[in-house]
This record gives C-alpha cells, sequence and structure tokens, in this order.
C-alpha cells in the first residue's frame, strides 16, 4: 500500500503505529447537529438533531430515501453546504470544532483528514484536466511531497486500487475512462493523504451490478489495511449489511434507529426500517413477485407533520403518534430508536 508517511508532510501525519493498533481513538463528535435552508417560503430543516461517534476503523452505515437528511449532514460537517445551508450544533474532529471553522482551517483537514466520494465521479473528476493533473493537485495541496516523489506516489495509489497501466492513466482525461475505472479514480484521489475518515456517498449507485461488488471489496480491503473509519451513505441496505459495522436510519432528517448493522437488521426495532428491510430483493423472491413498497412519500422538507414524521406512512401509528414527536431514546447500551411503540408487534 503506498504510504506518504515519514515524508516531510505534516498534514498527512498519522498516529505512530503502534499507538493506533493499540485502541481505538476516538476521531469525530457529532452533537445535535441542525441545518436549514433558507428558501423563498421561508427557513426549512433538513436536519434536525443527528448525534454520531466515529472512532478509529469504525464503518457506520448512514440509510434511508433520498431527501431524508443523511448527504446534508456529512456536508454540514465539512463546511460544504450550498450557499442558503445554516448549521447549528457541533461537528469535532479529534478535539477540532469543524463548524464554523475558517475555510483555510478547514482545507486542511477535509482533502487530507476527512475526504468523500461522491456518487458520480464524472461530475465529482474535473473533465477538462487529465487524472495526472488532479491527482497531483490533491498531493500539491495537501502533502509536502517533491514533483518526482509527488507522481510516483498517484500512481502507485493507481495501481493499488486496481487500475491497470496506471502511468499511462495519469495522461488521460477522465471521459476517457470507463465508469467503474473513473470511480477507482475517485477512490484513489480520496486516499492519495491517506485520510482518518472517509465519506462514500453512495459509492454504487451509478454502477452496474459487477462493478459495483469489485468495488465493495476494494473498500472493504483497503478500509482493514489503512485502519481508517468509514461513513457510506446510501439507500443500499444490502451495500451497508456487506461492509458497515453500525448503522443510522435517517427520516426526515431525523435518526429513527441506531445499532449494530447484524442486530438491527435482524430485529428492526423501528416500523421505517422494518419497511426498509421489506423492500430489499432476496435472492429466493420469485421473478414475477412484485416488491414491496413503503406506501406514501417522505414528507417534504418543512412540512413535517406535528407528531411522529413517519405517521402518515406508518400502519401502528394510534393516537399519541399524531401529536407527539417520539424521541430517540436507548433501547439498551448500543441501540436507540424514535417510536412511541415499546415493540414491534
Ligand atoms: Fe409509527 Fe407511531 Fe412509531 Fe411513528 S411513533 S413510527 S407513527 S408507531
Amino acid at each position: 500500500m503506498p504510504s506518504i508517511r515519514g515524508t516531510a508532510n505534516k498534514a498527512s501525519s498519522r498516529l505512530p503505529l503502534s499507538q493506533k493498533e493499540s485502541g481505538k481513538d476516538s476521531l469525530l463528535e457529532v452533537k445535535d447537529l441542525i441545518v436549514d435552508f433558507r428558501t423563498a417560503d421561508g427557513s426549512v430543516r433538513a436536519v434536525d438533531g443527528v448525534n454520531l461517534q466515529l472512532k478509529t476503523g469504525d464503518t457506520l452505515g448512514l440509510v434511508g430515501e433520498s431527501g431524508c437528511g443523511k448527504s446534508q449532514a456529512v456536508l454540514a460537517m465539512l463546511g460544504l453546504l450550498d450557499r442558503n445551508g445554516q448549521v447549528w450544533g457541533s461537528a469535532c474532529y479529534r478535539g477540532q470544532e469543524l463548524i464554523g471553522l475558517k475555510e483555510s482551517a478547514l482545507n486542511r483537514v477535509r482533502g487530507a483528514k476527512i475526504t468523500m466520494i461522491f456518487q458520480d465521479p464524472m461530475t465529482a473528476l474535473n473533465p477538462h484536466l487529465k487524472v495526472g493533473t488532479q491527482l497531483l493537485e490533491v498531493l500539491r495541496q495537501h502533502a509536502r511531497l517533491p514533483g518526482k516523489a509527488a507522481r510516483q506516489h498517484a500512481i502507485d495509489w493507481l495501481a493499488a486500487v486496481q487500475l491497470p497501466d496506471p502511468a499511462r492513466l495519469m495522461q488521460r482525461y477522465p471521459h476517457e475512462l470507463s465508469g467503474g475505472q473513473r470511480q477507482r479514480v475517485m477512490i484513489a484521489m480520496s486516499l492519495l493523504c491517506e485520510p482518518e475518515i472517509l465519506i462514500a456517498d453512495e459509492p454504487t449507485t451509478a454502477l452496474d451490478v459487477t462493478v459495483q461488488a469489485g468495488i465493495l471489496q476494494l473498500l472493504r480491503e483497503l478500509r482493514r489495511r489503512l485502519r481508517m473509519a468509514l461513513i457510506l451513505i446510501t439507500h443500499d441496505l444490502g451495500l451497508v449489511a456487506g461492509i458497515c459495522e453500525r448503522v443510522m436510519v435517517l427520516y426526515a432528517g431525523r435518526v429513527v434507529e441506531s445499532g449494530p448493522t447484524a442486530a438491527v437488521f435482524h430485529q428492526p426495532q423501528h416500523p421505517y426500517t422494518r419497511g426498509l428491510l421489506a423492500c430489499m430483493p432476496r435472492l429466493n423472491t420469485p421473478f414475477e413477485q412484485r416488491l414491496p413498497t413503503i406506501a406514501g412519500r417522505p414528507p417534504v422538507i418543512g412540512q413535517r407533520p406535528a407528531g411522529c414524521s413517519f405517521a402518515p406512512r406508518c400502519s401502528y401509528a394510534f393516537t399519541r403518534c399524531e401529536h407527539e414527536s417520539p424521541q430517540l431514546v436507548a433501547l439498551d447500551p448500543v441501540r436507540a430508536k424514535a417510536c412511541h411503540l415499546e415493540r414491534l408487534p
């Protein structure tokens, strides 16, 4: 695995291996994160009080339908919201508050310590610049590698993500590559500085199933070898089951259930989680059988019902659900849910 440890690069220096391997360090602590967007119709809330903790090597899946706030929550932590976005709460990376941090200081964290893989590499990569130019620009900004060493480091990473003929690939433009190759370039770019946290936002949605499996395997292997933490944002529960130890289910900007992935998926405690799992295709589902769906749609941002946001779609809703919003409460030391039902029938 290519490494820039031991170079003059201060921004990318990591903990000594002995310390890292001795236990899990706390990397990220998010408290009461709120994201509002100013619109012509007033302020609308996209993320409403999200809390999470991440330690070295953790894998966390954020799941939910489109518009549930999972992407906006991480974009807010990294100061990447659209201009009409406003953030409250706290997101501390190794004790450093990211919310409200100056752009120059934030740039030293994102792209080096915390990096992101986006859903569509074609829009994330610059179509006018060769792959090599884009990789070297990341190293120029975040690492102090001399020219030749930087080039070799970029080539090594293209090879590490299993791209053939990496030296030649440096000379090619993104449009000359397949979707799977572009996504591997994005992964290489996000790992150049050996981040401690990798955020992957729907990293395989635009790819066909075979390429998806290859990217998933690659992410799993790289995460294990680099001991980085991973936040996977997806609506694909199968992807989360394959790679994440913990999962948080979001609905209408709030966490409605969280816990170890195996426990949550085997015994969901929230009707929304159960509904999402029921919609997953399974190998033994007869070809002609229609997949179930969750009736209705998530509420439009800013138009949440007064009580539980899921109530209009919930077959277990009762009177209390219509006027009282459920809080996220611990079920045991590792699981939590936001639902008035004591247990799912
Ligand atoms: Fe359904 Fe009520 Fe639970 Fe909301 S609080 S998920 S409406 S049972």
